[in-house]
C-alpha cells in the first residue's frame, strides 16, 4: 500500500500498533488463559450453571446464582475492565442492554443529552422514554457552535456521547463535552463499540461509563448478541452491577464465553480491517458518482484532528454517498458479490448496508435528515477479506452506478 495517498493520513496505521498497544494486545490474547486450577486447562472451561453449592448454611461461596455473577461472565467482564481502563465491567445481554442497564439509573424527570444523530436504537429508546415523560431529553449536535451554552443551559444528569457516530462517523471532541459535563455535575457515558479500547479510550479523558456492543468487533464473528458497561470507579462499578442484577440484565455464560474467545483476537483483527478501510475510503473518494466520503482518516473530514488527538486508529467504518440517491444506492448494493447487505459491524465478514431502509429506519424522518442520512448513504463496515477482493467488489458497484 502507497504510502503517500492525497487526503490521506496514514501515520495512525504506520505508526500502529504503538508500546501501550502491545501491552493492550496482551491483556486480549491472555484474557482468562491458564488460570484455571482443577486441571490446569490453558482455556477456561465454560461455566453454564444457573447455581452454585452453599459452602455451608446460609454461607454463599463467591457465586450463588448465575444473574448476580458468573465465572465466565467475570472472566469476560475482567477483561473489558483492564482493556477499557476502568475498574470494573457488567457484560450484558445486548449493547441495548447496556444502554438500558445505564438508563435505568435516572431518577424521574432526570435531564440527558444525547447525539443527535446517534444509533438508531438509542435514539428510539431515549426518545420513547422521553415521550412517555420518565426523562427529560436534548438531542445535540456537540460540533455546533451553541452546544456548550444549551449544554450547561439543560442542567443535564447524564451526558451521552457516541464517537465517530453511526453512520456518518461525525466526531466528538470527548475532551471538550467531557468538560461541559463535569462542569454542571453530570455524568458522562461513551458508546464506544465503532472503535473498541484498541482505537479509542474514554477514560483517558475523563468518561464515567464506556458502553460497548460487543455484537461488534470484540466479539467479532457475528455469532454473539452483546454488551457491556464498563465504569470508571469502584462506587459506579458496584452500582452497575447492582442494577444489573436487579434488572435481570446479566449476559449469559455461553455469550461471555464466545465473546472472550472473540475478544483474544481482537487486536489483529482491527489493525486488518483499518487498513483496508483507509485504502477503501481513499478509493472511493477518487470515485466517480460518489458525493461525498465520510472516514475521519481523511485529511479534509471535519473531525480528523480531533481523531488523531484522541484516537489510535481511524476504525474500519465509512459511509459514502452516491450522487444519484436512492436508485444508485440500490444498484450499487445489487451489484456486489463480496459485501453482504446486512446490518451489523465489526466482524470478519464486510457489511454494505443502507441505513436510511436499515439500522436508522426506526428514527423519524425529520431526526434522520437532521443528521443528515439521507437516500444515496451507504455504509460500509470492512471486515477481514483481502484487500484486492474488496477493491474489486466495490469496482463492481461504482461500474453499475455511472
Ligand atoms: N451502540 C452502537 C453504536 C451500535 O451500533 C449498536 C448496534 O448496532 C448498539 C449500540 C446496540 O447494540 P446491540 O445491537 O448489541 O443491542
Amino acid at each position: 500500500m502507497s504510502r503517500k495517498r492525497p487526503g490521506l493520513d496514514e501515520a495512525m496505521i504506520t505508526n500502529r500498533p504503538s508500546d501501550s498497544q502491545h501491552r493492550l494486545s496482551t491483556v486480549a490474547a491472555r484474557a482468562a488463559v491458564a488460570e484455571e486450577a482443577a486441571h490446569g486447562a490453558v482455556m477456561p472451561p465454560l461455566h453454564l450453571s444457573s447455581n452454585f453449592r452453599f459452602k455451608s448454611f446460609g454461607v454463599p461461596d463467591r457465586y450463588d446464582y448465575t444473574r448476580s455473577g458468573n465465572p465466565t461472565r467475570t472472566e469476560l467482564e475482567q477483561a473489558l475492565a483492564r482493556l477499557e481502563g476502568g475498574t470494573r465491567a457488567v457484560a450484558t445481554p445486548s449493547g441495548m442492554a447496556a444502554v438500558t442497564l445505564l438508563l435505568s439509573r435516572l431518577r424521574p424527570g432526570a435531564r440527558l443529552v444525547a447525539p443527535f444523530d446517534g444509533y438508531g436504537g438509542t435514539h428510539r429508546l431515549m426518545s420513547t422514554l422521553a415521550e412517555r415523560a420518565q426523562i427529560e431529553l436534548l438531542f445535540l449536535d456537540y460540533g455546533a457552535q451553541e452546544a456548550e451554552a444549551r449544554l450547561r443551559a439543560f442542567r443535564p444528569d447524564l451526558v451521552w456521547l457516541e464517537t465517530p457516530s453511526n453512520p456518518l462517523l461525525r466526531i466528538t471532541d470527548l475532551r471538550r463535552c467531557i468538560s461541559w459535563a463535569r462542569a454542571v455535575g453530570a455524568e458522562v457515558a461513551v458508546d464506544n463499540t465503532f472503535l473498541t479500547p484498541f482505537g479509542q479510550q474514554p477514560f483517558r479523558f475523563g468518561a464515567d461509563f464506556v458502553v460497548h456492543s460487543t455484537t461488534k468487533a470484540i466479539n467479532g464473528h457475528s455469532d454473539v448478541v452483546a454488551g457491556a458497561v464498563v465504569a470508571r470507579t469502584e462506587a459506579q462499578g458496584e452500582d452497575i452491577a447492582w442494577w444489573a442484577n436487579c434488572l435481570g440484565l446479566c449476559q449469559a455464560p455461553f455469550d461471555a464465553y464466545m465473546t472472550l474467545r472473540g475478544l483474544r483476537t481482537l487486536p489483529m483483527r482491527l489493525r486488518q480491517m483499518e487498513a483496508s478501510a483507509l485504502h477503501l475510503a481513499a478509493r472511493l473518494r477518487a470515485a466517480q458518482g460518489v458525493a461525498a466520503v465520510h472516514f475521519p482518516g481523511l485529511r479534509d473530514h471535519p473531525g480528523h484532528a480531533i481523531a488523531l488527538e484522541q484516537q489510535s486508529s481511524f476504525g474500519f467504518m465509512l459511509a459514502f454517498e452516491l450522487s444519484e440517491g436512492r436508485a444508485a444506492a440500490q444498484a450499487f448494493v445489487e451489484s456486489l458479490c463480496l459485501f453482504t447487505l446486512a446490518e451489523s459491524l465489526g466482524g470478519v465478514e464486510s457489511l454494505v448496508c443502507h441505513p436510511r431502509t436499515m439500522t436508522h429506519a426506526a428514527m423519524d424522518e425529520a431526526a434522520r435528515l437532521k443528521a443528515g442520512i439521507g437516500e444515496g448513504l451507504l455504509r460500509l463496515a470492512v471486515g477481514c477479506e483481502g484487500l484486492e477482493d474488496l477493491v474489486e467488489d466495490l469496482n463492481r458497484g461504482l461500474a453499475a452506478v455511472r
